[in-house]
């Protein structure tokens, strides 16, 4: 299992205006995890140009992630983003960016992007989980009030989200038919992969965060929104999104 850890911005701006990059502190001076993703501090003229993003690590990247905005799960949280107001557009809030080997992915709050590390995500089913792990992120940050950098709680809670909604404990849910006791696996996991998540962008120590996660675990597993379940297990993605449509279209109609 790959770790799709993230850093963010301290608060979200306008989904829809152009990434800024002006107000952030240097490179070296950040500590809220801005160190693992490079490219977020280069100027769009100091990236490759297109040329040079054919046949290269960007192309692949972007190729998969086209692929990946297609599964079942992200297909979902995409239509609720819209739902809620936050309609996401690949080519400006995605973005395929050499990163740190500690990181697989990230969601910017400052500039309402996602981040894929193209020199770490090496397969498709990587690339699946990262968006589907990221777009919780992003509809947590969209649904409400989350103070990332302010509340452990806060950034706990969605870290539990993200790993017990996005896939990344599927392995647990082919366990589940066999009776393995299966939720009780899919908690740890989902608890686990938060617990690391949370430590790979905050420097903080491991009581600390074990604590704050302990504390909202139940709450944050419980919450299963947008999908009503845990996708692929309790119910199929594909029927959350057709309640999503029809809920849409019910709204539209009145
Ligand atoms: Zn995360």
């Amino acid at each position: 299992m790959a770790a799709t850890e993230e850093r963010r911005g301290r608060d979200g701006g306008d989904s829809q205006a152009e990434p800024s990059r002006t107000d952030r502190p240097s490179f070296e001076s950040d500590t809220r995890g801005y160190q693992y993703f490079p490219e977020r501090f280069k100027r769009n003229d100091e990236r490759g140009s297109w040329y040079e993003t054919l046949f290269t690590s960007q192309g692949k990247c972007e190729s998969m992630l086209q692929v990946a905005l297609q599964n079942p799960i992200a297909k979902v949280l995409l239509e609720a983003l819209k739902e809620t107001g936050c309609p996401m557009v690949k080519e400006r809030h995605f973005s395929c960016e050499e990163c740190t080997r500690k990181v697989a992915g990230g969601f910017d709050s400052e500039t309402c992007q996602l981040v894929l590390c193209k020199n770490v995500i090496s397969n498709q089913s990587l690339m699946n989980r990262v968006v589907n792990h990221e777009l919780i992120h992003a509809y947590d940050h969209c649904r409400g009030q989350v103070d990332w950098f302010g509340s452990m709680d806060h950034l706990a809670c969605s870290e539990i989200r993200a790993a017990n909604l996005s896939g990344e404990c599927s392995f647990f849910n082919e366990l589940s038919r066999l009776n393995f006791g299966f939720k009780k696996h899919h908690q740890a996991c989902a608890r686990r992969h938060a617990l690391r998540s949370v430590m790979a962008v905050r420097q903080v120590s491991w009581v600390e965060v074990k604590s704050s996660i302990d504390r909202v675990l139940q709450r944050c597993l419980n919450d299963l929104e947008p999908f009503g379940c845990i996708p692929s297990t309790k119910c199929r993605a594909d029927h959350a999104l057709r309640t999503l449509q029809n809920r849409t279209r019910y709204y539209a109609n009145l």
